[in-house]
């Protein structure tokens, strides 16, 4: 595995003619990232990772600077896994100028997007910013940020991005815990308590499949959630998926997703339920 960091050392390192897939990450690797290496090595003759804390993708009382990071470790990590080309850029090689970013326009005043303004117009500009970089053929992106993939969706086709992006499934715990760099940031017994969401969004899913109302399945995941101890619902939200938007009898996917506090880490969590 070749390690790089600078934009000239990655075109030079980057194959001319064999598929490339790509998994960007903020770092501090897990199985969940793990996933994301093993699809894009089953279906690509080339892997390029990327670590990197994009700063814009953070408000400005958010975890920017107490956010996990051992590069030592994730090195070793994405050896492992079959990484070819690992990107591990600084902020001033990803923002030369800082001139200009990418806005999103539908889908980022909800979910994720109310409680964190800024976030994912942040999160498409570095996105964007690597795949000029990269070309990759394919990118990789876990469903753990559903809104996230649905968004960068969105913005591959506005723009005509020659890239294809995979969906990958979320990675969780035995418990049900979804994995996270974040979690470090838990208590044994918080962690054990956050198991909980994914049992509650488990029980929502059936209910949805049993064909309750979404909006009593809502109030009923809130309900399941607010019983959490040491911790705070920021939302709870049943959409379409994914564009986002309000559920329709025309919807076909729906989108259950909340994002609870506890008190050093906010946790996100989701379930898509398909119709028939
Ligand atoms: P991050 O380093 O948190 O920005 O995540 C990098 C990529 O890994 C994103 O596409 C995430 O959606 C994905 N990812 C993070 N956690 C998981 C998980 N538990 N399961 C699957 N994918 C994940």
């Amino acid at each position: 595995m070749k390690i790089v960091s600078t934009v000239k050392e990655l075109q030079h390192a980057l194959p001319l003619e064999q598929t490339i897939g790509f998994v960007p990450t903020m770092g501090y690797l897990h199985e969940g990232h793990m996933s994301l290496v093993e699809n894009a090595r089953c279906e690509n003759d080339f892997v390029v990772m990327s670590i990197f804390v994009n700063p814009t993708q953070f408000g400005p009382n958010e975890d920017l600077d107490r956010y996990p990071r051992d590069f030592e470790r994730d090195e070793k990590l994405a050896r492992e896994a079959g990484v070819d080309l690992l990107f591990y850029p600084t902020t001033e090689t990803m923002y030369p100028l800082d001139m200009a970013r990418v806005t999103v326009r539908h889908g980022a005043d909800v979910l994720c997007g109310a409680s964190r303004p800024g976030h994912f117009d942040g999160v498409l500009t570095i996105v964007s910013k690597l795949f000029n970089l990269v070309r990759p053929t394919r990118a990789y992106f876990g469903l753990k940020d559903a809104q996230q993939v649905a968004l960068i969706e969105g913005y591959v086709r506005d723009y005509f991005v020659p890239v294809e992006i995979r969906r990958c499934p979320i990675v969780r715990e035995e418990t049900g815990l979804a994995k996270s760099s974040r979690n470090v940031y838990l208590t044994d017994e918080e962690k054990e308590e956050a198991s909980q969401i994914y049992k509650a969004l488990t029980v929502a899913k059936a209910s949805l499949e049993a064909g309750d109302d979404p909006k009593k399945v809502k109030q009923q995941l809130t309900d399941r959630l607010d019983e959490i101890p040491n911790s705070q619902i920021d939302y709870v939200e049943v959409v379409d998926y994914p564009t986002l938007g309000v559920v329709s009898n025309d919807s076909t996917e729906l989108l259950l997703a909340v994002a609870v506090q506890f008190e050093r880490a906010r946790l996100i969590d989701n379930v898509i339920w398909k119709k028939g």
